[in-house]
């Protein structure tokens, strides 16, 4: 099989929590990224954070190691930009909440950039920028309320930063929303103008969306109809993307971005495909029960407590000291150097399959029970599953 840098022409990168968090690298992002390169894939870095234009976002990439030049930055404020670009004629004034990435990409579009309400605006752009306090918000809401047509780049509430969670685009979205009761267009992920401009700016055929949310990421890809390539190095939690409903379901999951190296049938994952490995997910009653069953039939521990060859955890085998639980564990850790060479830090697949093997049958399960969701299923067995199978995240860092 082909690896997915073969796959498809272009990876649509996410930045925050894919390629860096803050001001570091995530780990193994730029030897991937060189590696992927190398393997013909071209590489477009699409981020929602419209405060800084595409060339500091170039360079900011290749301080931390990662070379990119600034016609691979795709931002939400270009998105923002040509949605404006194709409503007004060439020239138009437009009211910017927001800073310096905003005013390049209105200036890249023939627009200007205008700060006041009453210097002659004709429409009004919201991006992030730190930049942002009362004064601009009020202008921002004076031309809001007195009819002009409103984009903001993204709605995300937060952005991250070295100390924790801070108010992002969204929030200061919904200062202007709540002082004139209108609500803005939005150009930035998931919604379609973002991918347009990836794919127009990229000229991908066949592109890969990858990225750390599924609120944004996944379903921005699923929208447009790309595949999409989660990684777990970012704000998604494993159970998250297990109790995924049908829209933020990814293509392919992998713990970081080597996972580009692979092929497509270690990374996938789909309802009702839940022999993954040595791994096997089921749900009954509303619980989910995870087993491994090695593909050469042997034992991966003590005696079974069915009376099979298969290590099986379901709630009751949540516990450090159950019987079922040794037994798991012994065929998680030891046991993984059989994957398949899938694994991707030695110590076997750090438990891809596992999950894979989990979300097919959750999935499938919340989809025979029409809920559209994972909630059919009991969210304490799945968790338990989980911590069996000892699915590990390369990076935990919270924001
Ligand atoms: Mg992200």
């Amino acid at each position: 099989m082909q690896p997915l840098t073969q796959t498809y022409d272009v990876a649509l990168l996410d930045l925050d929590g894919v390629v860096y968090i803050g001001a570091h690298p995530v780990p193994h992002a730029p030897e991937a990224l060189r590696q992927a390169r190398a393997a013909g894939m071209r590489l477009a870095f699409v981020t929602n954070n419209a405060s800084r234009p595409p060339e500091r976002v170039a360079v900011h990439l290749t301080e931390i190691g990662v070379d990119a030049r600034p016609d691979e930055v795709v931002t939400s404020a270009q998105a923002a930009a040509r949605l404006l670009a194709e409503q007004l004629p060439s020239g138009s004034k437009v009211l910017v909440v927001g800073g310096e990435g905003l005013e390049v990409a209105l200036r890249e579009q023939d627009l200007v950039p205008v700060s006041g309400a009453d210097d002659g605006p004709v429409a009004v752009v919201q991006g992030f920028s730190p930049k942002v306090g009362w004064p601009m918000l009020a202008e921002g809401t004076y031309a809001v309320a007195s009819g002009l047509p409103w984009v903001a780049t993204n709605t995300d509430p937060v952005v991250p930063t070295d100390r924790g969670r801070a108010p992002g685009n969204g929030t200061l979205v919904d200062a202007i929303r709540t002082a004139t009761g209108r609500e803005p267009v939005v150009a930035g992920k998931p919604e379609p103008p973002m991918h347009r401009e990836a794919m127009l700016r990229s000229q991908a055929t066949r592109p890969l969306v990858v990225g750390d949310r599924l609120d944004t990421d996944v379903e921005g890809a699923n929208a447009a109809g790309a595949d999409s390539l989660l990684v777990l190095t970012g704000v998604t939690d494993p159970i998250d993307l297990v109790q995924a409903p049908p829209r933020l379901r990814p293509t392919y999951v992998g713990h970081d971005l080597r996972a580009l190296a692979q092929p497509a049938d270690a990374l996938s994952v789909r309802a009702g495909e839940a022999k993954v490995g040595d791994w096997h997910a089921v749900v009954e009653g509303g619980e989910l029960r995870l087993a491994r069953v090695p593909a050469d039939g042997s034992r991966s521990g003590g005696p079974g407590t069915h009376g099979s060859a298969v290590g099986e955890v379901g709630v009751e085998g949540a516990g450090r000291g159950g019987d079922g639980a040794d037994e798991f564990s012994a065929g998680a850790g030891a046991g993984g150097a059989g994957n398949g060479g899938a694994g991707a830090d030695g110590a076997g697949d750090g438990g891809l399959d596992a999950l894979r093997a989990v979300c097919g049958a959750v999935w499938a399960a919340a989809d025979a029970a029409g809920e559209g969701s994972g909630s059919s299923v009991d969210p304490v067995s799945v968790r338990a599953a989980l911590d069996a199978a000892r699915i590990t995240r390369p990076s935990t860092r919270p924001y």
